[in-house]
């Protein structure tokens, strides 16, 4: 049940943020709790059953992203995920003067983590993006140098929902890489924000890393994985009893991992109608504001954006104030990416796109599988009210 404030409308339209988790995700991990709370690391035959779960799980995902068994490693968050991703490769390189490659708009967890590594020596290029939120495959290979060890892109934009051309970006690396004479270059993506939408089949994609979160996907919190292509060297961030083949030790989350199995089968499944439906949902949206209501502007691409998304700029309006005002009406949205939203900073992601005085103004809404017409229509009319 959601927390209504003094509405008695609940409107929850900050699925990019986090997800509920599904009956069939639920129901899947609820053995794990207490019948099978074994741990797998265990060698008597209690343990060998959470070990057998751990193992089916592992091999539902790898199917389902088009990976072997062994190229899935759990972790308990996409941050440590992506963490394990950049620091992981960047180490294994062994280089004294590394150099990655990112761009302007990544999520914090990519940001952050290649800042600290600049105060480390590590070179880091971010590529800005253009005013739709995109950056092409010829910007990156240009970026490229003989001492680029990792070019991490997010496939989808938490904030403004750009989808990046990923297995474009992913052929041009390849083909860099041919013509290089010694070249321990990998590609890494945030997929993220994808995995309702789009195919996060790593061979179409053609990547090397590529990280997912499972509270994203109507999964539990607490888990999430990241896929290392066999053969892709990568130096542990985590050290301990060596549980993940060494790549993130730690007693494994059996219940989350195992709802995040079932939620990522059960996303495939239904992907193609939660799509439609939410296009048809996003267009109704757009088009009500953008007609009726005065100086509201689009964030990012109107037609290469992931369904579920849709990010206005209130030109002259605090998103600040107008999350406030929108909660007093049910109506929960966000100012950006969830992990920033207590920081009241201007959004990096719009300020990337050449809108520095949206970057204060704007207010992310993202849809989900419980989203109705009539809540879309319930939200115009209170935005057109406030505003
Ligand atoms: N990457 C993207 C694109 C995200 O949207 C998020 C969460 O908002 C993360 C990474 C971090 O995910 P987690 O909460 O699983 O650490």
């Amino acid at each position: 049940m959601l927390f209504s404030g003094n509405s008695n409308k609940s409107i929850y339209l900050d699925y990019a943020a986090t997800t509920p988790v599904s009956e069939r995700a639920f129901k899947a991990m609820r053995p794990y709790f207490s019948d099978v709370f074994y741990n797998p690391s265990s060698l008597h035959i209690p343990g060998q059953k959470a070990q057998g779960a751990l193992d089916v799980a592992r091999n539902s995902i790898a199917d389902l992203i088009g990976a072997d068994w062994k190229e899935v490693i759990f972790t308990a968050s996409a941050t440590e995920s992506i963490n394990l991703a950049i620091r992981g490769a960047v180490k294994a390189s062994a280089l004294k003067n590394p150099h990655i490659v990112t761009t302007n708009i990544e999520h914090s967890a990519v940001l952050t983590t290649c800042r600290e590594l600049e105060k480390e020596g590590t070179e880091v290029t971010y590529i800005a993006v253009n005013k739709d939120g995109f950056v092409s495959s010829e910007r990156v290979e240009e970026a490229i140098k003989e001492n680029t060890v990792l070019v991490t892109i997010g496939y989808v934009n938490n904030e403004i929902g750009t989808v990046q051309p990923i297995a474009e970006i992913a052929e041009a690396i390849e083909s860099y890489k041919l013509k290089a004479v010694s070249c321990k270059l990998v590609f890494h993506t945030d997929a993220v924000q994808a995995a309702n939408y789009l195919d996060i089949n790593v061979k179409n994609l053609g990547v090397d890393m590529m990280t997912l979160s499972s509270h994203k996907i109507y999964g539990p919190k607490g888990s999430a994985l990241l896929y290392k292509k066999e053969g892709i060297d990568l130096v542990p961030v985590i050290t301990g009893g060596d549980q993940e083949r060494g790549y993130h030790s730690g007693t494994e989350n059996i219940p989350a991992i195992v709802g995040f199995a079932e939620a990522l089968k059960e996303t495939g499944e239904i992907m193609e109608e939660e799509s439609k439906k939410m296009r048809e949902l996003q267009d109704f949206f757009i088009t009500k504001v953008l007609n009726s209501i005065s100086g509201v502007l689009l964030n990012g691409s109107r037609e290469n954006r992931i369904p579920n998304n849709v990010n206005f700029c209130f030109e002259g309006k605090k998103s600040e104030t107008l999350i406030p005002e929108l909660d007093s009406y049910g109506i929960y949205a966000s100012g950006g990416s969830a992990c920033r939203a207590r920081v009241p900073e201007p959004s990096h992601v719009i300020e990337a796109i050449s809108r520095s005085t949206c970057a204060k103004s704007s207010l992310r809404f993202t849809l989900g599988r419980s989203t109705t017409q009539k809540d879309i229509e319930y939200t115009v009319n209170k935005i057109k009210s406030i505003i």
